[in-house]
């Protein structure tokens, strides 16, 4: 540990925690992995190292979903009275929320984040995650279907569907872990939880408290380590009876044909192109607000992030000017300083991917309304950008940049059936925003949009009760409400002839 990076600010958890080596989490227990390689994390606020953690690879892999596997078959979990698995859900609920101050602070230093937002997309979010999920345990039941065939009872049950292999991305780590790790285990199902290699450090907490509660050993296991090796064995592995992903489409891919050995079951939640639509008689004090709002939080790095903004020709100007002064007055900076509103990109790479892109806006005739450069020359600050004269056949336009870039257009009377097609003009179908005071616009155009979450005017679109997830190169399945619990369920069909 660094600890020249570490101002004096850490709260007593964090620091005991971050002094501590940072192991596996196999059958109950804390283990090296088994090569012994370790690997960096970096606070992006200062490109400089503050942990390491341990590389688990396959040989890893292999053991703990051998340590999921017996703990499923056992029925330590599966088997325990609902109540009971209830009651520990909602008792890892409290004990995130007992710290959910040094939580918030780990979160920080791994992914950049400022504290203050941390502090929900870390802490609050996660805890109603789980409490929300501890309310579905035990209640999705089969039916009593009435059959044809004469003579006949049938039932229908829910059962877990096993072992299942969590990968998740760096841009909310927490959070995403426990969205996957919640409704599996209210479905009864062990986890291999896979951590993005850039953002380990809240997952292996996550761990310690899991043990520390009482969920039992083996129906959570942990293993840091890099998407080639340790993410791939765990998609490859013929043990894993379903893969539940979040991270890039073209990762999303890969996993769906490492996944065919087994033909395990694959549900992915992947990028975004997310469309936001201002119409002349929105407040647009407030549409100004929301779009800067949906592309600046987590400096962009927000899979449903709305990053091609359509704004009518009536109130472009203003508009844009407006998300371009929201832009100037953003304080970015290391998420740990009071004040803070935007922390930095996760990594160098990230940083040249975000810059890359601005630049072949710019070549390929974009105007940079506002920002378009990097901030100092330490750790991966960006300033928030705003493009103007973009069109449907830039890369800014058409791909994620996953990073606080908007792209401005203007769009006149043109009805809807061309705004339609102007939103679903992407490979993507994630989210989509629509500002406007005419209903039936709003529920027309909802109709027609080809995506998983529609939000009017600020409606909250990710929602414990809500399903999310993607058409198309979006991913497939839905997270949250009861569709995020069904995906970790099978359905048996039961006919016995009276
Ligand atoms: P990524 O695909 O690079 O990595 C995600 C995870 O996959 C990491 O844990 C990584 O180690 C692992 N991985 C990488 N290569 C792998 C391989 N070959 N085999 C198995 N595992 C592998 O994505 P990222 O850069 O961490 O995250 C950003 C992406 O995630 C963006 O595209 C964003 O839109 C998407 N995302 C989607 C949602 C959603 O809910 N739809 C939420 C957050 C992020």
């Amino acid at each position: 540990m660094n600890q020249a990076v570490f101002p004096d600010r850490l709260q007593p958890m964090s620091s005991k925690f971050l002094a501590e080596p940072h192991k596996l989490f196999i059958g109950g227990e804390w283990v090296p992995a088994r090569s012994g390689e370790t690997f960096d994390v970096i606070n992006p606020a200062t490109g400089l190292a503050f942990a390491r953690v341990a590389a688990g690879d396959a040989a890893d892999i292999d053991l703990a979903v051998k340590a999921a596997r017996r703990a499923f078959e056992s029925g330590a979990w599966t088997n325990l009275p609902p109540s009971a698995r209830q009651r520990l859900l909602l008792r890892l609920a409290d004990a995130i929320e007992a710290e959910i101050d040094d939580i918030a602070l780990l979160e920080s230093f791994d992914n950049g984040m400022p504290v203050g937002a941390a502090r929900f997309i870390a802490g609050m979010a996660p805890i109603e995650t789980l409490r929300y999920n501890a309310g579905w345990v035990g209640k999705v039941n089969g039916e009593t279907p009435t059959l044809s065939a004469p003579n006949h009872h049938a039932y229908t049950l829910k059962e877990p569907v096993g072992v299942v292999g969590a990968i998740t991305p760096w841009n909310g780590p927490l959070l995403i872990a426990v969205a996957k790790i919640a409704p599996a285990l209210a479905a009864g199902c062990t986890i291999v939880l896979k951590p993005a290699e850039l953002t380990p450090l809240t997952a292996i907490r996550l761990g310690q408290l899991i043990q520390d509660v009482g969920i039992p050993a083996g129906v959570v296991n942990i293993v840091t380590g890099f998407g080639t090796t340790a993410g791939k064995a765990l998609a490859e592995h013929p043990d894993v009876d379903k893969i539940s992903f979040t991270g890039s489409t073209a990762t999303g891919k890969a996993i769906v044909q490492m996944a065919t050995g087994n033909l395990k079951r694959v549900s992915l939640e992947l990028g975004g192109k997310s469309p936001v639509f201002i119409f002349p008689d929105a407040d647009i004090e407030k549409a100004t607000e929301g779009a800067a709002n949906g592309i600046f939080s987590n400096a962009g790095q927000v899979c449903v992030a709305g990053s091609r903004l359509y704004v009518h020709e009536k109130i472009f100007d203003k508009v844009v000017d407006g998300v371009a002064a929201y832009a100037q007055k953003i304080k970015v900076g290391s998420g740990q300083e009071p004040g803070t509103q935007m922390g930095p990109l996760i990594s160098q790479k990230q940083l040249d991917r975000v810059s890359g892109y601005i630049q072949s806006g710019r070549q390929d005739g974009a105007e940079v309304v506002t920002g378009g450069d990097r901030i100092g020359n330490q750790g991966y600050f960006m300033q928030p950008t705003v493009l103007a004269q973009t069109n449907r056949d830039m890369a800014v336009v058409r791909e994620e940049i996953f990073g606080p870039v908007v792209c401005a257009m203007p769009m006149n009377d043109e009805g809807i059936d061309r705004l339609a097609a102007t939103a679903n003009d992407t490979t993507y179908g994630l989210s989509a925003y629509i500002w406007t005071q005419n209903l039936s616009i709003a529920h027309k155009l909802a109709k027609r949009i080809r995506s998983g979450t529609i939000r009017v005017n600020g409606g909250a679109g990710l929602d414990n009760a809500l399903p999310f997830g993607g058409y198309r190169q979006s991913g497939w399945g839905r997270e949250n409400g009861r569709e995020g619990i069904e995906t970790f369920l099978e359905t048996k069909s039961v006919a016995i002839q009276l």
